[in-house]
């Protein structure tokens, strides 16, 4: 990349943060309680106390102003310069990296929400395990026609250049590091350090012993912080789940599998089916666990059909 690319990209990115907080057209639709139905039930969120008080889940602030894929992404953001400078650059690959949520009060039924963006950050270039690329962040607060904010939300991307494709390469010496790795944190790391000891290990509630996946802080069940874990049979069926094909993704080869399996200690979990064509596999297909070795280091927990 050239000095030239980076002053123009840095440069851009001034001038975009100047422009301070940029407002979007209002919600194409007021806050609406079938679109709480809808979301609650996706969500399997049982709470009645939103439909009952006429109240929207906070973490919906981004579903009312949602352009829709018709419409044109061009919503006049001050992201949308730098994105496309990004493109323009070669920096083609993206990849979201931090979204943080804050809610002040919920929206209420009938009110339309309008969103406001502020770009505020282009960090880079750096090396990634993706590739060279920026690191673009920007701020948008959901306003209701009150002028009170709502909620607001950082979000940061990883702009990369997509490595060159490579011919088929001569059986590599050493591997090389899987590309995509798990992001292990306070709440996670029983849960990867489960799965380097070969074991698929569910949080549980030290309180009330309801048990959570995927991992977090507090149990929803009784609010309790104090946590535990239980040891998963390593049996699961299938729930859901969709074939990849597009876009690629690094480290893997499309197509390939990705379920929502049932375990039968009550929770549901994300993962890969692998030994099995993508056609063969069905709601309700029967499910071992296996622990796939991505590189030197990393153990991935992936699906098996369970032998007959
Ligand atoms: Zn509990």
């Amino acid at each position: 990349m050239s000095d030239t690319t980076d002053r123009d990209l840095h440069e851009l990115a001034v001038k975009q943060a100047a422009l301070g907080e940029v407002r979007g057209a209002p919600a194409a639709d007021p806050v609406n309680a079938p679109m709480i139905r809808h979301w609650l039930d996706a969500m399997g969120d049982a709470n009645p106390v939103y439909l009952d008080q006429g109240i929207a889940p906070p973490a919906m602030a981004q579903v009312w102003t949602m352009p829709g894929v018709r419409r044109g992404a061009k919503q006049g953001s001050p992201v949308d310069d730098v994105m496309a400078a990004l493109d323009a650059g070669g920096f083609t690959g993206v990849v979201a990296t931090n979204c943080e949520q804050t809610y002040h009060r919920p929206a209420r039924l009938g009110e339309r929400l309008t969103s406001a963006t502020r770009f505020t950050d282009l960090a880079g270039p750096k090396r990634t395990a993706l590739g060279e690329g920026y690191f673009a962040t920007w701020n948008v607060t959901w306003y209701a026609e009150s002028g009170e904010a709502v909620a607001e939300m950082l979000f940061r991307v990883l702009k990369f250049r997509p490595p060159e494709r490579r011919p088929p390469s001569p059986p590599a010496e050493e591997r090389r590091p899987y590309p995509l790795r798990p992001a292990v944190n306070r709440d996670t790391e029983f849960f990867w350090e489960g799965v380097r000891q070969g074991e698929l290990r569910i949080q549980s509630c030290a309180d009330c012993g309801e048990l959570r996946h995927p991992p977090g802080p507090i149990c929803p069940h009784c609010r309790s912080t104090n946590r535990a874990h239980v040891v998963a049979s390593g049996e699961g069926t299938v729930y859901s789940y969709v074939v990849h094909h597009h876009p690629p993704v690094p480290g893997r080869e499309p197509p390939f599998v990705v379920a929502v399996v049932s375990l039968p200690e009550g929770v549901r979990i994300v993962g890969n089916i692998v030994d099995c064509p993508p056609e063969a596999v069905g709601i309700g297909m029967s499910l071992r666990v296996t622990y796939r070795s991505m590189d030197d280091e990393l153990v991935l927990p992936m699906w098996a059909p369970r032998e007959p």
